[in-house]
């Protein structure tokens, strides 16, 4: 009967169907209303206006492939970053090199390490790789280095620690991240998933890059997507060591940043004054947002990042559903994160002047209701 089964139509490899579908933020609003997007942590001041223009000229060119090595792309990020070119490749979106990695460094038996409430993302590649994603507990929603080196076994090859984390947008200062790579066996990849970087103003905050370039098994990955506003464009980048670059270039799609992408990463990268205002602007609304809020009793983790992870009430009426109800029928879409392990507690981009304060306006008389 199996193995009738197994003959009548193509099947996936043993595990795929065990997982379960990322589900992207919600990206609708009831009819007629202004939609306040702020359920995927996009950039509210927009692309570059230099990155918008760059890409519109090339789409007069579409019928040209794009440089499969995005010189100019890589070039832009060590030029900014004071990088090596040579150790920088460039993704269609972090999430492809978060993949790529899995099918590079782990198979079937092997198992690879995530957070509690860590990215969605990595137990997904984990899966698609055939390993065994294995969860580490956090504490006080911040990633636990101690957790992490306890759940390693001789079966361990990765380990993905989002630095600062979404959804809870807490931060691991870098001695702890140093502790951490120091505890673990040298052919355990650390993989250092740095999206938020650009956001975090702390003295003992680090990306990573100085961890990259003195060991053989860290890489850290970046993204164009937040602090960039080029979600759209899928541009991500990682940072890694000569051989780990030798094994991605065998297998990652040789065409695989488009070339509107490049163009549009490439003045992105270059125009630091759209980076800084949009720092600024989230240095000014996420401590506001954090006030405001807790001034409305609502308990926020502290974030670093460009978003925030408020938790509701237990008294029934007022749950996180429930709000985000509230919410969406006014136009402001937040992301549910109880696959986060929060079932009560919404993640909020910190938005636009006009968005923050029409959700604190929303949630003042939501929690009145
Ligand atoms: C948004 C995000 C990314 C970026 O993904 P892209 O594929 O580059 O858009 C990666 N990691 C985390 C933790 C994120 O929140």
């Amino acid at each position: 009967m199996e193995k009738t089964e197994d003959q009548a139509r193509p099947r996936p490899r043993a595990g795929i169907m065990d997982i379960e579908a990322y589900v992207p933020g919600k990206s609708a609003a009831p009819a007629g209303l202004k939609l306040h997007k702020l359920s995927s942590n996009e950039n509210p001041l927009g692309a570059s206006p230099k990155a918008i223009e760059a890409a519109r000229e090339v789409a007069a060119k579409l019928e040209l492939y794009p440089d499969g090595a995005a010189m100019r792309l890589r070039q832009s990020i060590a030029d900014v970053h004071g990088l090596n070119i040579a150790n920088i490749v460039c993704f269609n979106g972090s999430d492809e090199a978060l993949g790529l990695l899995s099918r590079i460094y782990l198979e079937p038996g092997d198992e690879a390490i995530y957070t509690e409430h860590g990215f969605l993302a990595y137990p997904i590649y984990v899966k698609a790789a055939g390993a065994t994603p294995v969860v580490a507990a956090e504490s006080g929603e911040r990633v636990d280095v101690d957790a992490i080196l306890a759940a390693v076994t001789p079966r361990t090859r990765m380990v993905f620690v989002a630095n600062p984390n979404n959804p809870t947008g807490t931060y691991v200062p870098f001695e702890e991240v140093r502790r951490l790579h120091a505890g673990l066996p040298k052919n355990v990849l650390l993989v250092l998933d740095a999206a938020y970087a650009e956001f975090v103003r702390r003295n003992d905050y680090e990306a990573g890059v100085e961890l990259v370039a003195g060991s053989e098994n860290v890489v850290m990955t970046r993204t164009f997507s937040k602090v960039h506003g080029l979600g759209g464009a899928r541009i991500g980048w990682c940072y890694a060591p000569a051989h780990i670059v030798e094994a991605i270039e065998r297998v990652r799609d040789p065409f695989n940043v488009t070339a509107t992408a490049i163009a549009a990463g490439t003045a992105a990268m270059r125009d630091r004054g759209h980076v800084e205002r949009s720092v600024a602007h989230n240095e000014t609304w996420l401590p506001w947002l954090t006030e405001q809020l807790t001034g409305l009793g609502l308990r926020v983790t502290p974030s670093v990042c460009n978003f925030i992870l408020i938790h509701f009430p237990d008294d029934g009426r007022h749950s996180a559903a429930a709000a985000d109800d509230y919410l969406t029928a006014r136009g402001y879409i937040l992301r549910r994160v109880a696959g986060y392990g929060f079932p009560n507690a919404l993640r909020m981009t910190v938005g636009t002047e006009d968005a923050n304060r029409g959700v604190v306006a929303a949630l003042t008389e939501f929690l009145k209701s």
